[in-house]
């Protein structure tokens, strides 16, 4: 059985979901959920920064992407010094194409690993060094000597002016020695992963995660543990690994089982009286103090983004998010609600949104979103660009209140699931309101179908319905802030 370099990175984060890929690949398509728009976007981003990082390297051949290990060699032994796409296989079965691989004057041999990041990453879920560890021992295996290994990302100071240099772009970093330190335990990683994907049979009843807290899952949980019921203890909120554990191995998965002794803190506790007693744990002083804070005109606001790895628009720098939408539902003291809403034609910083925005609110009243910081770190980027507008989205910052927070402590219903998303809120306090029956879901396929709408040559859907799609996701987020926010003056 092969093992790529995607499944290793697979390997290191679950080995038994790679096993199920490997061995049962038509139950892990029940399992993975769909593969995300997210996924899909971040690939065709690894293929826009590949293609200015060949910009980088001269005498130069491009392999094609199916090129075989065989077809490699014999380009390998041809006078060119840089070669995009190689491929290698070594007799144990584990699988290379490397990004690019340059030939040094003594025989031996650079491999540079492409990432659309800013920074090499390290940590456990993604480890770069580990990446290019991988495709130095297949090469080796296959008989070659790597004597230089280097990573080639984003630079996150780039500012884009006109057409994209690759040279300001990107930043190559030298990780010969890094990879150097840690090659023999990868190797045994390599070396584990390929034992544990040819076993005959797993543990099908259980996996790892059943002992670990509910940011560690995947969508393959449920098909492991099928005994974990609806209700479960991983929905509490930050439950620590070790109470999680310890609720296990008593056979208490259930958040209902939970002993009264069991020690949990203040917040976690209302959550499980919030199940105990079948109906949401409200403190109404601290929620009537939270909203008589608010001055009138209300702004209920929110706003829809696209970033990309290669900035698209003069001024920004890689992975920077260009607000593209913005949803506003004003409320007057006496009840009246108006609407504003705009909608990007273009790639381009969202000046006009903003003059519009700004009659439609003017510096007045509170601001209300649902995570503001992610609204206010929008504001501030968009102070940088469009210093025009500073004195507006400063008072936007400093007038904005977060309508989450209500939902962490002060307003617990159990039939959230442990979470304060809107999308979990919005379908309990107000079950006539809902996203199911929106073409636009989510942030993710906003952005997704924006970005191809104003980029993508091939773009064949109906374009003014597709506004239309975009227009009422972002409107009813707003409007599900002005229904919630009636609900809790109301209790
Ligand atoms: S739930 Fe965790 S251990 Fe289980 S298959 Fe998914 S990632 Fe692996």
């Amino acid at each position: 059985m092969q093992l790529t370099k995607t499944d290793f990175i697979q390997y290191l984060n679950c080995p038994e979901s790679l096993w199920l890929l490997k061995n049962k690949p038509q139950v892990y398509e029940e399992y993975k959920g769909e593969f995300s728009l997210f996924l899909e976007k971040l690939i065709q981003e690894g293929y826009e920064v590949e293609g200015y990082a060949k910009q980088l390297f001269k005498n130069s051949i491009d392999l094609p992407e199916d090129a075989s290990p065989e077809y490699t060699k014999t380009k390998l032994a041809s006078d060119n010094t840089v070669f995009f796409q190689p491929s290698f296989l070594s007799d144990k079965g584990v699988f290379a194409r490397v990004d690019v691989l340059e030939k040094l004057p003594n025989g031996s041999f650079h491999i540079y690993e492409i990432k659309s990041s800013t920074s090499i990453k390290k940590d456990k879920k993604h480890n770069h060094l580990k990446d290019a560890c991988f495709q130095k021992y297949v090469l080796q295996e296959c008989g070659y000597t790597v004597s230089k290994v280097s990573i080639i990302n984003l630079n996150k100071e780039y500012v884009r002016q006109g057409t994209i240099i690759a040279e300001g772009l990107l930043d190559i970093i030298e990780v010969t020695d890094e990879i150097e330190n840690l090659y023999s335990s990868v190797v045994n990683e390599i070396n584990a992963a390929i034992t544990f994907i040819n076993k005959e049979n797993i543990n099908a009843q259980e996996c790892s995660c059943l002992y670990k807290t509910r940011s560690n899952h995947c969508d393959s949980f449920s098909h492991f543990n099928t005994d974990i019921p609806d209700y479960s203890i991983y929905e509490i909120g930050r439950i620590s690994a070790k109470k999680v554990i310890e609720l296990v191995e008593d056979g208490n998965t259930a958040i209902i089982d939970i002993p009264l002794d069991f020690e949990l803190n203040t917040k976690q506790q209302i959550q499980v009286a919030s199940l105990k007693q079948e109906k949401p744990i409200i403190n109404n002083t601290a929620i009537d103090k939270e909203l008589s804070n608010l001055k009138f005109p209300l702004h209920f606001v929110d706003y829809e983004t696209y970033a990309s790895a290669v900035p698209k628009v003069d001024g920004m720098s890689p992975h920077k998010h260009l607000v593209f939408q913005v949803s506003i539902h004003t409320m007057q003291e006496d009840g009246t609600l108006t609407h504003f809403e705009w909608l990007g034609r273009s790639l381009e910083l969202p000046t006009e949104m903003l003059h519009q925005m700004q009659n439609f609110t003017d510096s007045t009243g509170t601001f209300i979103s649902w995570n503001a910081p992610f609204e206010i770190g929008r504001n501030k980027d968009m102070i940088a660009w469009l210093p025009e507008f500073a004195r507006y989205l400063s008072y936007m910052n400093e007038h904005m209140y977060d309508l989450m927070n209500i939902f962490k402590e002060d307003y617990v219903d159990y039939r959230c699931h442990g979470s304060s998303s809107i999308k979990k809120v919005l379908p309990v306090l107000c079950p006539q309101f809902s996203y199911s029956e929106l073409e636009v879901q989510d942030g993710t396929m906003a952005l997704d179908t924006w970005g191809r709408m104003v980029s993508d040559p091939n773009f064949n859907e109906d374009i003014e319905q597709t506004r239309k799609n975009l227009l009422e996701y972002c409107k009813l987020d707003t409007l599900a802030m002005v229904e919630i926010y009636k609900v809790l003056k109301n209790i």
